[in-house]
Formats: C-alpha cells, sequence, structure tokens
C-alpha cells in the first residue's frame, strides 16, 4: 500500500526520536482528491499544533514524492482531546481561521492577566479607560500607553481595553503600527485615502501597538499626528504600546512626543518570581494541565521575564507530559537545557566581547589587546570564563583569539575566572548579568 512507501519515506526524512515522538502516533484520517487535502489524527490538541508546525511540510513533500501531487496537509487533534475541541473538521476550521492580523485576540483579557506590582498601574489605566467606554463617558485621559520590554503584556492588556469595550458593540480599530503604516502608503497609491481615514478617524477606541515604529517615518507622522487629534477632539479613546519611553524615539517629532506624554504613560516592567509563579499557573489552568509547585517555581526561577519564552517553554512540557512522560522536576530540566541551549547557539567571542566592553566600560581593543591594568584584565577574564561557557570555543582557540601563545594562559586565565565564580558572590551576579546581556544580544541579532 502506498502508505506504508510514505510511512518508510518519512521515517528516512525525519529523526528517529521526532518520528516515534510526533509522526508514528499519527493516525491517517482521511484524504480528499478534490480538495488536495490529506489529514492525520493527532492525541491531543499540542501534539496536533507542533507536527503542524513543523512537519506538515516535510510529510506534503513525502507525499508528492511518492503520489506525485502535492497535498495539504493538515494535522487535527482526536476527537475529545483535552483542551477541548469536538471533532477533527472543527479543528481544521479552527485552523484555517488564524485571527487576521487587525482581530483582537480574545484570550487577550482582563481576566487572563496577572496583577501584579510590575504592572499595576498599567492595569488600573486600562481598566478606568475601559469601564469610561462602557459607560459611555469621554475618554478620562488621552492617550493611554503602555511601554516596557518584549513579552512583558504591553499588547495583552491593550488588547484586554479592546475587548472590555466590545461590551458595548463600539467600533474598535486595532493595528499594528506597522500594518497602519502600510495601509496608509497604500491607501495613497490607490487613492483611497478617505476610506482609510474614515476607517482610523471614525471609531470609538483606536489600539495602535509598537508606535516605535513612527520613527523616521515623517509623512505617517504627520498622519498619525491628524488622526490623534480628530479623536481627542471628539473624546475618543487612544491606546498605545511602546518598547521604551516615548520621548526617547529618535526621529520622532517633537509635538507628537508631547501628545505620547501628555496622556497617561505606565511602564509595565518584568514580573518579579511569585508573578512568573502565578503566571504560569493561570497559563496551564487554561491548558487543563497540573503541574507540582516545586517544578512550577524552578521553570519560573530558570527563565527571565520574558512572559512568551515562558509560554513557550510551558507548550513543550505539556507536549512531553502528553507524550507519555512523566510529569517531573526531570521533564522541566531537560526542556530547559535544551532551550537554553538553543537560545544560545552560535553566540561568537565577538559578541562577548562587544557586550562586556559595554558593560565594564572598557574598549574592545583593549581586552582584546594585552593591556594589564586590574579592570581591563578583569574583564578579559569575565570573556575567557564566558567563552568557554557560552561557545564551542576550545581553549587553544581562545588563546589564539588573545593573540596568546599558547593555551596554558587562557586556561590560566579560566581558572582564575573560576575561582572567583565560586567564591566571590559580586563576581558571580556580574557574570550572570552578562548573561543574560549576551543572549539578550543575541536575539536580537538573530530577529
Ligand atoms: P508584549 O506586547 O509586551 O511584547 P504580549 O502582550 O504579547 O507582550 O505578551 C506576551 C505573552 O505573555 C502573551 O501570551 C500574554 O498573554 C502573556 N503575558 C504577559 N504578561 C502577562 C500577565 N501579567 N498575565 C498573564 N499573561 C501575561
Ligand atoms: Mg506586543
Amino acid at each position: 500500500m502506498q502508505y506504508e512507501i510514505i510511512k518508510e519515506e518519512l521515517k528516512n526524512s525525519i529523526n528517529v526520536e521526532d518520528y516515534e515522538k510526533f509522526i508514528a502516533p499519527l493516525k491517517f484520517l482521511t484524504s480528499k482528491s478534490k480538495s488536495n487535502e490529506v489529514i492525520f489524527e493527532a492525541q491531543n490538541p499540542f501534539l496536533a499544533a507542533h507536527a503542524q508546525r513543523n512537519f506538515a511540510e516535510i510529510i506534503a513533500n513525502v507525499f508528492e514524492k511518492v503520489t506525485k501531487t502535492r497535498p495539504i496537509v493538515q494535522i487535527v487533534a482526536k476527537r475529545g482531546a483535552i483542551g477541548g475541541v469536538s471533532n477533527a473538521q472543527t479543528q481544521k476550521e479552527k485552523i484555517d481561521e488564524k485571527p487576521k492580523s487587525h482581530e483582537l485576540h480574545g484570550g487577550f483579557t482582563f481576566e487572563k492577566f496577572v496583577v501584579a506590582k510590575s504592572n499595576e498601574l498599567a492595569v488600573t489605566i486600562a481598566k478606568v479607560a475601559a469601564r469610561a467606554i462602557i459607560e459611555e463617558k469621554p475618554a478620562p485621559y488621552n492617550p493611554v500607553l503602555f511601554f516596557g520590554g518584549v513579552g512583558l503584556g504591553k499588547t495583552h492588556l491593550m488588547v484586554a481595553v479592546g475587548n472590555a469595550a466590545r461590551e458595548k458593540k463600539v467600533v474598535v480599530t486595532y493595528r499594528r503600527c506597522e500594518d497602519m503604516m502600510n495601509e496608509f502608503k497604500r491607501s495613497i497609491k490607490e487613492e483611497t485615502l478617505d476610506r482609510f481615514r474614515n476607517q482610523y478617524r471614525n471609531c470609538d477606541l483606536l489600539l495602535i501597538d509598537d508606535i516605535q515604529f513612527l520613527s523616521g517615518k515623517e509623512g505617517f507622522q504627520e498622519e498619525f499626528f491628524n488622526t490623534f487629534e480628530a479623536l481627542a477632539q471628539k473624546n475618543k479613546q487612544i491606546v498605545l504600546t511602546c518598547d521604551q519611553v516615548p520621548k526617547m524615539i529618535a526621529g520622532l517629532t517633537e509635538r507628537l512626543k508631547s501628545r505620547f506624554m501628555g496622556g497617561q504613560i505606565a511602564e509595565i516592567l518584568p514580573p518579579e518570581l511569585d508573578t512568573k509563579i502565578n503566571i504560569i499557573k493561570l497559563k496551564l489552568k487554561d491548558r487543563q494541565i497540573s503541574m507540582e509547585d516545586d517544578v512550577i517555581r524552578y521553570i519560573a526561577t530558570k527563565l527571565d521575564s520574558n512572559v512568551r519564552e515562558i509560554e513557550s517553554v510551558l507548550n513543550q512540557f505539556v507536549i512531553n507530559m502528553t507524550i507519555g512522560n512523566k510529569n517531573t522536576i526531570e521533564i522541566a530540566r531537560d526542556i530547559l537545557k535544551n532551550y537554553l541551549k538553543e537560545k544560545r547557539e552560535n553566540i561568537t567571542i565577538d559578541e562577548i566581547v562587544g557586550v562586556v566592553a559595554r558593560e565594564t566600560n572598557c574598549k574592545i581593543s583593549e581586552i582584546r589587546s594585552k593591556g594589564r591594568t586590574a579592570p581591563i584584565a578583569k574583564a578579559r577574564k569575565m570573556v575567557i570564563f564566558l567563552a568557554r561557557k557560552l561557545t564551542k570555543n576550545s581553549m587553544p582557540h581562545i588563546a589564539e583569539y588573545f593573540g596568546m601563545k599558547d593555551h596554558s594562559a587562557a586556561s590560566h586565565a579560566y581558572k582564575a575566572a573560576e575561582n572567583l565564580y565560586e567564591t566571590e558572590a559580586d563576581f558571580k551576579a556580574k557574570i550572570e548579568f552578562l548573561i543574560g546581556r549576551i543572549t539578550e544580544n543575541h536575539e536580537n541579532q538573530l530577529s
């Protein structure tokens, strides 16, 4: 049978472990010749989503090779599986029905947002704004603006205002700033500026995500300013998010800066440990999964503050649990080890030197040369220690990088640093801080 041939081919195309975990348990449901679709069933929605993301393309390739026609591969969850969708068809519809970029994410509500010291002010302001809309009162402050680092909940909170406001059937316009900009450009080209303006200036609530994208876009800033004025004059609420405090955005006109700074601004800070734990508990509840408290604490301690990352680790955890492994701290350890390894893959010594130079106020050239003042020697020791920890470079290679004659000097510096790391709390803290910075810097380069 052809399907047997396909299975054999798949075995050869995917590594054994993944094949056993994700492909072998898939049940072949149907193939529809008309729509060119092939549907598989996985044990639960998480496995289905994982397989869809990682293996649908490969499966399609193999089908194409064997049958000479390329199908669309859909992997759906088993009927009645946890996480909820009741049958394969609805699940498939869900996949087709990805929210469009201008739709509000239905799960981003106030109920699903953990309130803590790090975001308290932002939540209060968001709720006051939402209440005014529901009670059909003028916007209490304009704009409401949330700023802060990646994955801290800015979009979630902004969209929560939108979801709350919907109770009243008000007109909500939500866009990523970048999308709004592209629409603006298109509307000029296609001479549909009126329609564009109607959409943005005749709504009751305007939500614009990541306004740092305004930077340097002069023509669009003018349009944005006029949109802002039109809505503010009518006392309609505007909610914005930004990755930094708006007055620091380079290439932004003074009048926009002053408008942005003139409303209610709230910074969202990284969550503290207890908050991370509470967020994890809420996300687990949502996924109908239980986890021991010490495992939750372990994950919260190991990961830093980006909640999006915490969620992706939880998803991996759920996958691992549902394929038969036991729910133990061991799984968490494995996942985190891999996760952190992947995150740090391909960090270079140059990147490490760059970050260490910046954080210690030394020059890159000084760290790389033989400068011997105490601060420089210490910075170099840190680089060598970090290079061993975060990269695959061998000692001889590290020695060569620093122009050392042989690797014993590098080994000596490494041992000295290791000793400091174990005995001096300050040094250890500095190294941990640097690891955070280097990883962050590395990720930014990748994205
Ligand atoms: P940002 O826009 O700041 O980059 P998001 O709003 O997209 O971050 O949040 C990233 C993910 O983290 C989302 O899935 C969101 O639900 C979750 N999240 C962030 N903060 C919280 C919180 N306090 N409570 C619950 N979920 C949170
Ligand atoms: Mg966001």
